[in-house]
């Protein structure tokens, strides 16, 4: 391990103030630095907009050496050069858009320590003749920025990223700084794990945007609805996502004939154009823009006023991520949500062609979808509960704390689901759990006797549907009567809270589900 002095350790304040101009550091900033700089691998999870960048950049330019930062895309890279450059350091990127003779000048850069930050993508890194180049320069450590890409659990999925491990041991045994905003167990697991770094410290800040509205609304009128709202938000800037690039360039098109300007951004523009569009709508010459998904990773607009999903998202980590990039500068930010089932059948038809673990995995990230769009209960707390936190009240700032469905106060449904969880020995999903106490016919339910248990149909005798059955779970899921074991299948388990529950029962207040 390698020693670092403690000058510098005391004077990481100093260095914030006179590079970067900030006073103070955000979280637990100050010490994610101390630790990448003792030569310890680092895990950092932090949502959008936390201020992850700065937790490679300083170390970066308080140590000897080059820092190696992996970014999955150019756009992003070129993007953090260009805020690094306007800080006076020397900050480059190595891809294939570079002239030779840039190429070469920051190689030369390198190989003579002036350069600080070298951006690369893992297509380049992988290249024999980049690898060999890296050899020779002098490199203090590497950092991952958007890890979750190596997860093939996570939305962005890139399999390159997969082979960096394989490459940073042949370059020398460095230290890796590992950063992502994605909160899942299950996808940090598959980082840790693929880049051999089980031990190392993880520095996990909480995901709760305080100055986020969340809001969902049935997806019908959705054109009227959508310009009134931009409307009613003139000014201010905006983005819109759409699942295809047909529909970005008709909303795009339908926003600017209702006086909106807006401009349209995916991956079927020419890179000019894409390049131009993004520009225009950081320089504010245009209030909205309209985009796929491959708008906005790593774009840096703090003043984003509202974030539209005119189609459901993949998956809940991909929608609070894109969520996330409104309202950086925590003042004000909207996220609204148009839902419908088609949309979720449309995305479902997308998976046809994948492997069986694939789809299962895309399956299981949409069920989250659906039962947070449609769930009656405060979205903060669903959204949290996913990413592994629990919020012990309402959060008084979402549509569904601010206008609930309709509530109801049960006893003995609550009783009945957490003693199904108790007597089968919590080792099954919320769907077992269900098929069990609605007697379902099924071969799973016969094959663990369980139909010979007192609850069997009991649910049945209350009157209430399978689908009750099933948002009663997940509310107690998120009220922490319930655990779901996300790395274990989603098997469902009882808390401290719900064993409590059974020997003293009191009233539960429970919603209704949207009928979206
Ligand atoms: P993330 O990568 O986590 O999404 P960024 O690194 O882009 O977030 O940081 C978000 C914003 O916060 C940027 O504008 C950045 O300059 C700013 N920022 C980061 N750290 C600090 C700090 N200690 N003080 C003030 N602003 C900061
Ligand atoms: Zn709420």
């Amino acid at each position: 391990v390698k020693q670092v002095d403690n000058v510098v350790l005391d004077t990481l304040k100093e260095r914030l103030k006179e590079i970067f101009g900030y006073s103070q550091f955000r979280g637990e900033q100050e010490v994610i630095i101390q630790n990448i700089l003792l030569g310890k691998n680092t895990f950092v999870i932090m949502p959008t907009g936390a201020g992850k960048s700065l937790c490679y950049q300083l170390p970066a330019l308080v140590t000897e050496g080059m820092t190696i930062v992996i970014s999955p895309l150019i756009a992003l890279m070129k993007n953090q050069v260009d805020q690094l450059t306007a800080f006076g350091i020397n900050a480059q990127f190595l891809n294939s858009t570079l002239t030779k003779a840039e190429m070469t000048r920051v190689k030369n850069d390198a190989l003579d320590g002036s350069l600080k930050l070298l951006y690369i993508a893992p297509e380049s890194l992988t290249k024999d003749e980049n690898l060999e180049f890296l050899k020779r320069v002098k490199i203090s450590f590497v950092a991952i920025d958007e890890a979750h890409c190596i997860s093939e659990w996570g939305h962005d999925f890139r399999p390159e990223y997969r082979r960096i491990y394989g490459i940073i041991e042949n370059i020398g045994n460095l230290p890796i700084i590992a950063l992502t905003a994605t909160a899942t167990p299950k996808v940090q697991q598959d980082i840790r794990k693929n880049l051999q770094m089980e031990e190392a410290e993880t520095f996990k800040s909480s995901f709760n945007r305080k100055n986020l509205y969340y809001e969902i609304r049935a997806k019908k009128d959705t054109k009227k609805q959508l310009i009134r709202y931009v409307r009613n938000n003139k000014g201010k800037s905006g983005i819109i996502y759409c699942l295809s690039r047909k529909t970005v360039e008709e909303i795009a098109e339908l926003l600017s004939v209702n006086d909106v300007r807006a401009l349209p951004y995916h991956a079927g523009l020419d890179s000019n154009t894409r390049m131009a569009n993004q520009d225009a709508f950081l320089n504010e010459e245009v209030d909205v823009i309209v985009a796929t998904i491959a708008f906005g990773m790593g774009i840096d607009k703090p003043d984003v006023r509202f974030v539209i999903h005119y189609d459901v998202p993949k998956s809940l980590e991909g929608y609070y991520q894109e969520t996330g990039r409104a309202g950086r500068d925590g003042l004000e930010g909207n996220c609204l949500m148009f839902y419908s089932y088609d949309d979720i059948q449309k995305l479902e038809k997308f998976n046809k062609d994948k492997t069986v673990t694939e789809r299962d995995n895309a399956r299981h990230l949409l069920n989250e979808m659906v039962a947070y769009s449609t769930l009656g209960v405060c979205r903060r707390r669903q959204l949290l509960s996913y990413f592994g936190e629990y919020l012990d009240k309402d959060c008084g700032f979402c549509d569904n704390c601010l206008k609930p469905t309709e509530k109801t106060k049960v006893q003995d449904e609550v009783v009945l689901v957490l003693r199904a969880v108790q007597l089968t020995e919590q080792r099954f999903d919320g769907d077992h759990i269900t098929d069990l106490i609605t007697a379902t016919d099924n071969q799973y339910v016969r094959s663990y006797e369980h139909d010979k248990l007192d609850v069997f149909g009991k649910g049945l005798e209350m009157n209430e549907s399978r689908d009750y059955w099933l948002s009663t779970i997940r509310q107690l899921v998120i009220l922490n009567y319930l655990e779901k074991d996300i790395e274990n299948y989603g098997i469902i388990k009882i808390g401290e809270k719900g064993l409590n529950y059974i020997n003293d029962p009191y009233p539960v207040t429970l919603h209704k589900d949207h009928n979206f």
